[in-house]
């Protein structure tokens, strides 16, 4: 009889270390931290896009607050990379290091992992939609597309100062959202407008409840198949990454 085979556990994940070598103010609600990671020269990161920087506790011997983010602009000869960081008003431990990064200075990594934000091989058809803290992976999804694919893209940015250009080998139509005070639901109700029938793929990141309520309306309003969304809540308002991460999680889990 055969004896089922233990598996190896697998190794814990160790997280790198990331310098700055850069800082620069892309348009007002962004900075962009030049990192180089010099375990990241010449690795195949794929197609992941999602790094996980951690910052220091200031709690003595607690854990380092984690804040995932997207690696853009990948230089596998160099090892360096871009965060953009959307320049929020609330506090938060992010935010506040990167409003004074400074070259030189040292982060924790973990990532680049995961590639479900890949487009489909198959897929002729996308819509992407996002808020401010989705801007970077959009870039990067766009600049991926294949030349024969047809995509729509809706973007919110805080003001009219942030839009900037998305280049793409496919089609792109994009539409830039400015959030106003007192609407603060601009990408869904500009979802409500899109056709969905030729649709071969949504991705859809932003703030919980926008991405609750696109999904929702996605599929129990325009009957598309749940296969064809990939929504993932980027950060949940009023409530801090730490709080938020195994509430994400759970979100993720229940719309598989
Ligand atoms: C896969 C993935 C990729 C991401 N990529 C990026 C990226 O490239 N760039 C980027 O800027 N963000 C990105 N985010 C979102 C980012 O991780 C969160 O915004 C994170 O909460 C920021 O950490 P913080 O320490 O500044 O704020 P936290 O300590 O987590 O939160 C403190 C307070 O700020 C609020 N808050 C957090 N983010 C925002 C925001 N954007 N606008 C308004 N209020 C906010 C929270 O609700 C809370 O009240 C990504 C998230 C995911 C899941």
């Amino acid at each position: 009889m055969s004896q089922p085979q233990a598996t190896a556990p697998r190794p814990r994940p160790v997280p790198r270390t990331v310098e700055v070598v850069a800082v620069s103010d892309v348009s007002p609600s962004y900075r962009r931290v030049r990192f180089v990671a010099p375990e990241l020269i010449q690795a195949d990161v794929g197609a992941a896009i999602t790094i996980k920087l951690l910052f220091p506790n200031a709690e003595p011997g607690a854990r380092p607050h984690g804040r995932p983010f997207t690696l853009c602009g990948f230089d596998a000869l160099t090892g360096e990379f871009d965060v953009d960081f959307v320049l929020h008003d609330h506090a938060g431990v992010a935010v506040a290091w990167a409003r004074q990064a400074r070259p030189g200075a040292t982060l924790q990594m973990f990532g680049p992992r995961g590639a479900g934000d890949a487009t489909p091989e198959d897929a002729r058809h996308v819509v992407l939609v996002g808020d401010a803290t989705a801007l970077p992976a959009i870039g990067v999804i766009a600049s991926r597309l294949a030349p024969y694919v047809k995509a729509d893209v809706l973007v919110e940015v805080p003001s009219l100062a942030d839009v900037r250009p998305l280049s793409s080998p496919a089609a792109l139509d994009v539409e830039w959202l400015v959030a106003e005070p007192g609407d603060p639901r601009p990408l869904a109700r500009a979802v409500r407008k899109l056709p969905v029938d030729d649709v071969d793929r949504w991705w859809v990141a932003a703030e919980l409840g926008v991405v609750r309520e696109v999904r929702a309306h996605l599929l129990e309003e325009r009957g598309v198949p749940a296969a064809r969304v990939r929504a993932t809540p980027y950060w949940k308002a009023g409530v801090d990454e730490d709080v938020f991460h195994d509430e994400r999680h759970a979100e993720m889990d229940r719309a598989r």
